[in-house]
């Protein structure tokens, strides 16, 4: 495979002798030895050209500026080159001259071999320097293998065979090749417009197959603002070909569309560096991956036309198919908007094809934003618009407005100062990637973007973590694929390094989702926030866990300015916290809670009257899938226990599990037994479930499992366990299944209701969806 790379020097990086040793030195010293090098004309030379060609058609003297084009030229070669090296590229030069004259006589039949000089003469001028310098060089007309037809379209194979042929011929040689000309397959010359030699080099490097293509010029890359007009401007590592092909479509001169073409259909590399500065940073232009910032780009005065209505889609595909593309389109004004330069030419295709005038309006300018993150920044974007600007066009990678001219400069500054920095990076570290981890996985893939784009941030997934396994990408995971990535990637990990390895990461926030049961994992939240990282938990071992360690973990995230939260914890995707924390808002104060916490228990007791054993009913609630495969870890109610303790502490109050009292309905002789065991002896529920059930019947009550806190002064009083309720009790109407809050406070004396599914896949893992965007809103605004 060739690893050949394609050097391609700008007029401006060819404007004396001084800067042909430049060129010399970076070719000596970052290439190598087949490297292929493409040349424009040097310094103002095109321009001298076209100026004594527009002479020449008008039969107006030209002496004088042939005179000096001559002297410049003839300059270059005796500052470069010494003795007979010299001689021979000064007769070479002569008899162009002399070629010139004549062709100056007919210059309507020799306009584009007249312009094409200027690129003939560097090329054989940095190829004899070059050789000077001891290096294998060889000039290379364009002509004898660039073959395009009649839209400048390159015809691939034919100018490939040609181009192969001469670099076999001439090994380890530095080819120097003219750019901007080509042959259009009868031997004429064509010329590719005004910076085409930038398009030259994209084609010949998609003709050898190259790996890299440097333009070199006098600017070092592209930077996210014009750094002639913003001081803080800043140059890009990195730009995606998508986001160049956009900047240059809105008018950006550091690259064109047309020499981005070639990259799309042949895998290159482009890298835009500044040959005065080779020591410098500059711009790779990435197929893929790039991470750039926002660029603004800006055109003071651009020109609106207005088509017809109801022709806008046929009269851009039109102009589209003449090279005519406009910057932008606004199809609710049947409005096109051009460059000033392309607007005549522009106005008189549309009125040809349409048939039909069309009107054009002066005085406004353009501004846009190029992003990846486009939709994410469109908030920020329309709310520094003033009154007279137009709305915010969007398209994928790009933003677009149009402003009077005068408030042009005004506005780019703005958007660069708001919108140009880069994006706020959340990364999040998963763990568990069980039923419900699962269940978060998909739905983030799902909401990843959109909520991005709201939050005006990056949110990354970074981490995947299992028992044993883990996954660390730093560059984030695709969410959709975190499956396949885990199985293919995973490797054992010990938590601390894990972190420690997240916590190095370029991110500006990270944030733990603790989808697990894992009581390791909760112990390891003070080291977690030790590290500044924010905590989401499903997990319910450190909300539930002792006084001390709670107070601990309480006072790190105050401290530290962290958050914590768990709203999957209690109810599942019921807004349970919400509510007692807007209650608190409003200036009132939860003083009692009761409920029914548990799907299981919800479910049995509104199936349990009588009519069944209770034990039949556990069984086939096992059979359902609604209980623990071990029924038992439902029936000793520690969920319900622990959930109630979460609430009190979120009240405000300081207390240990020990303190809720807890009313199992396991007896006492099923407790130590196996699993199988007890399915087996599982009658032996019944017969206190029976005796309770009576006692509740008796008066006209329903037997529920509750659980209930009340706080009186410093009186607390917190209890999970059987009670029975009065049949007009909202617990006796309780759905099956259903979770119910009953809040009691200051404002809401007889309860506020919170009801419906409080466990299950999706809601839980939206639960923990929703604490996400909580904290991130936070963070960022
Ligand atoms: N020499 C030509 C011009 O000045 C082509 C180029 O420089 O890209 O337009
Ligand atoms: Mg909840």
């Amino acid at each position: 495979m060739s690893r050949r790379t394609l050097h391609k020097f700008g007029g401006s990086s060819l404007a004396d002798a001084d800067c042909y040793r430049r060129v010399a030195h970076i070719l000596l010293t970052q290439g190598h030895s087949d490297d292929l090098v493409v040349v424009s004309a040097a310094g103002k030379t095109t321009n001298a050209l076209i100026s004594l060609l527009e002479r020449a058609r008008q039969h107006r003297e030209f002496s004088n500026e042939l005179a000096q084009l001559t002297e410049f030229q003839q300059g270059l070669i005796r500052r470069l080159l010494l003795g007979p090296e010299a001689e021979t590229i000064l007769a070479q030069f002569n008899d162009d001259l002399a070629t010139l004259r004549h062709w100056l006589g007919a210059p309507n039949r020799h306009g584009a071999e007249i312009q094409a000089l200027g690129e003939v003469w560097s090329s054989r001028l940095l190829a004899a320097l070059l050789g000077q310098l001891g290096v294998k060089a060889q000039a290379l007309d364009a002509r004898q293998f660039l073959l395009v037809g009649a839209d400048r379209a390159p015809d691939y194979a034919s100018s490939r065979d040609r181009l192969n042929r001469f670099l076999a011929q001439s090994p380890d040689t530095r080819i120097v090749i003219t750019g901007f000309v080509a042959n259009d397959g009868h031997g004429q010359s064509v010329l590719l417009g005004r910076n085409g030699s930038d398009y030259s080099a994209t084609v010949i490097g998609a003709l050898a197959r190259v790996d890299l293509i440097t333009i070199w010029s006098d600017v070092q890359g592209v930077f996210n603002a014009d750094p002639n007009r913003l001081q803080d401007a800043r140059l890009q590592a990195e730009l995606s070909l998508a986001e160049a092909d956009t900047l240059a479509r809105l008018g950006s001169p550091v690259l064109h569309s047309r020499t981005l073409q070639p990259l799309k259909d042949h895998a290159m590399a482009l890298h835009v560096r500044s040959s005065f500065t080779p020591e410098q940073p500059y711009t790779r232009i990435l197929a893929e991956g790039a991470r750039a910032e926002p660029v603004i780009t800006s055109l003071d005065a651009v020109v609106v036309l207005y088509c017809p209505e109801g022709r806008l889609d046929s009269a851009i595909e039109h102009l589209q198919a003449s090279g005519l593309a406009p910057l932008a389109c606004y199809p609710q004004r049947n409005a096109l908007v051009v460059t000033e330069e392309l607007a005549e030419a522009t106005q008189v295709a549309l009125v040809e094809w349409l048939g039909a005038p069309v009107s054009s309006e002066r005085g406004w300018g353009m501004v846009a934003l190029i992003s990846r993150h486009a939709g994410r920044l469109a908030g920020a974007f329309a709310r520094l618009l003033g009154r007279r600007a137009w709305p915010l066009r969007r398209e994928p990678l790009a933003l677009i407005t149009l402003v009077p001219s005068d408030e042009v400069a005004d506005l780019t500054g703005r958007v660069h100062r708001r919108c140009a920095g880069p994006m706020k990076k959340i990364g999040l570290l998963v763990a568990g990637k069980g039923n419900i981890g699962a269940a978060w996985l998909q739905q983030f893939a799902h909401y990843q973007r959109r909520i991005s784009d709201e939050l005006e941030a990056e949110l990354m997934l970074v981490a995947v973590l299992g028992r044993e396994e883990a996954l660390l990408a730093p560059e984030g995971i695709e969410p959709a694929q975190w499956q396949p990535r885990f199985d293919a990637e995973a490797r054992p990990y010990r938590l601390p390094q894990l972190i420690e390895q997240a916590s190095a990461l370029p991110l500006d926030e990270l944030i733990l989702l603790d989808i697990t049961a894992s009581e390791t994992l909760a112990q390891a939240y003070p080291q977690l926030l030790a590290q500044g990282i924010h905590l989401i938990s499903a997990n319910k071992q450190a909300g539930s866990g002792s006084q001390a360690f709670y107070h601990e973990l309480k006072q790190a995230v105050a401290q530290r300015h962290l958050y914590w939260r768990y709203n999957a914890t209690v109810g599942a995707g019921l807004p349970v916290f919400y509510a007692i924390d807007d209650l608190k808002r409003g200036g009132d104060r939860v003083q009692r809670i009761d409920g029914v916490f548990s799907g299981t228990l919800s479910w049995l007791f509104h199936h349990y009257d009588g009519a069944k054993p209770f034990s039949r009913l556990v069984l086939e609630a096992r059979e359902r899938g609604l209980t623990e495969p071990d029924p038992r870890e439902d029936l000793g109610g520690i969920d319900m226990q622990r959930k109630l303790l979460i609430l009190a502490r979120e009240l405000g109050l300081e207390l240990e599990l020990a303190q809720v009292g807890l009313e199992t309905l396991v007896p006492e002789a099923l407790q130590g037994v196996s699993d199988s065991e007890f399915l087996q002896r599982v009658e032996e529920l019944d017969q206190p479930m029976t005796e309770a059930l009576a006692a509740a019947s008796a008066r006209g009550e329903t037997l529920r499992y509750t659980a209930s806190l009340a706080v009186e002064g410093d009186r607390l009083q917190a209890r999970v366990g059987l009670a029975s309720v009065a049949p007009d009790h909202p617990f006796a109407s309780l759905p099956p299944g259903d979770n119910q809050f009953l809040l009691r406070s200051l404002h809401y004396p007889e309860g506020l209701v919170i009801q419906g599914p409080g466990a299950g896949r999706e809601v839980t893992a939206a639960a923990v969806q929703s604490d996400l965007v909580a904290i991130c809103r936070r963070l960022l605004h």
